[in-house]
């Protein structure tokens, strides 16, 4: 069976799978990202991990996610390379080219290799249409749909679902704009309602923890469950797929979240039924497998 190299480049780690043609993960590789260590750190501990998993090996070739918007084509982040110091504007192909000796890579946003995998193997398998949504650090976003494949968008800044303005005028982000989503459903912004309402600063898992006991907590949770619940009507009539499948790292926590995010999407949409909401069934491997994917589809 064919191997290849599957890549989930992250703000702090770098995960890599030797992954075959079935979706296994064979051999595992991972490293820090040393995000703040620049360009130059990052590539090279992507390197490593490429040659501990090709050691003894024949692979046919390397997929990698990354965040940003990327150039699929050139295989090129051109703007918001997450939290990683000089990562904008990184054309990873060239510059792992060299070092690769000839094996073809291909270079994809971090939000559509997870995408990729829940079509494959996951909770998405079969579904004529679908968007992902990714809550980690902040929002990623991926549209699918079996007639047209991933969208991109004209300046490859599709599928953004996470800079989509849920608050005019609310919390600047990252991306320059004000109110953007992932100020709001991401794991960052569980903990900053819980500052906004206390004045203290608790990790978003803990808040989650105590959403039953501490009133505090239960109201950040509340809040984030409606804003997210607000959110899938927008996606409801926007796009109308046949599902939508919410991952990243605060799926850990939906036992705390899930049921009420669900109630206020139902209490707010014209058409609830229409769309299956669903957790993602593969949350830490994800990565991997979707950027291998990406190479076994182009083979
Ligand atoms: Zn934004």
């Amino acid at each position: 069976m064919k191997k290849v190299i599957g890549i989930d480049l992250g703000g702090t780690s770098i995960y890599g799978g030797l992954v075959d043609e079935k979706g296994e993960i064979l051999k595992r590789a991972s490293r820090d990202t040393g995000a703040q260590e620049g360009r130059k750190v990052v590539l090279g501990r992507i390197m490593e991990v490429v040659d501990e998993l090709m050691e003894g090996e024949t692979v046919e070739g390397i997929g990698l996610g990354s965040p940003g918007f990327i150039d699929v084509k050139q295989g090129k982040v051109l703007f918001l390379g997450g939290n990683i110091r000089e990562w904008t504007g990184v054309n990873i192909r060239e510059e792992l080219a060299d070092r690769i000796g000839g094996l073809p890579i291909y270079i994809e946003n971090d939000a559509n290799v997870a995408a990729i995998c829940e079509e494959w193997l996951g909770a998405v398998k079969g579904l004529e249409s679908f968007i992902m949504l990714t809550l980690g650090t902040g929002v990623g976003g991926a549209i699918y749909s079996k007639e047209s494949g991933m969208w991109y968008g004209k300046n490859y800044q599709g599928a953004e679902l996470g800079h989509a303005v849920l608050y005019p005028n609310g919390r600047l982000c990252g991306c320059g704009q004000k109110g953007c989503v992932e100020q709001y459903v991401s794991g960052n912004a569980v903990e900053k309602n819980y500052l906004e309402i206390t004045g203290q600063r608790m990790k978003g898992k803990d808040i989650f923890a105590r959403s039953e006991t501490d009133k505090n907590c239960k109201a950040t949770v509340e809040k984030f469950a409606q804003d997210l619940g607000l959110y899938l009507v927008n996606i409801k009539n926007i796009f109308d797929p046949e599902g939508v499948v919410i991952g990243g790292g605060v799926i850990n926590s939906k036992e705390y979240w899930w049921d009420k995010m669900l109630k206020y999407y139902k209490e707010n949409c014209n058409n609830p039924e229409g769309m299956e909401i669903l957790p993602a069934k593969f949350l830490n491997d994800a990565g991997m497998i979707g950027a291998a994917k990406v190479v076994f589809d182009k083979m």
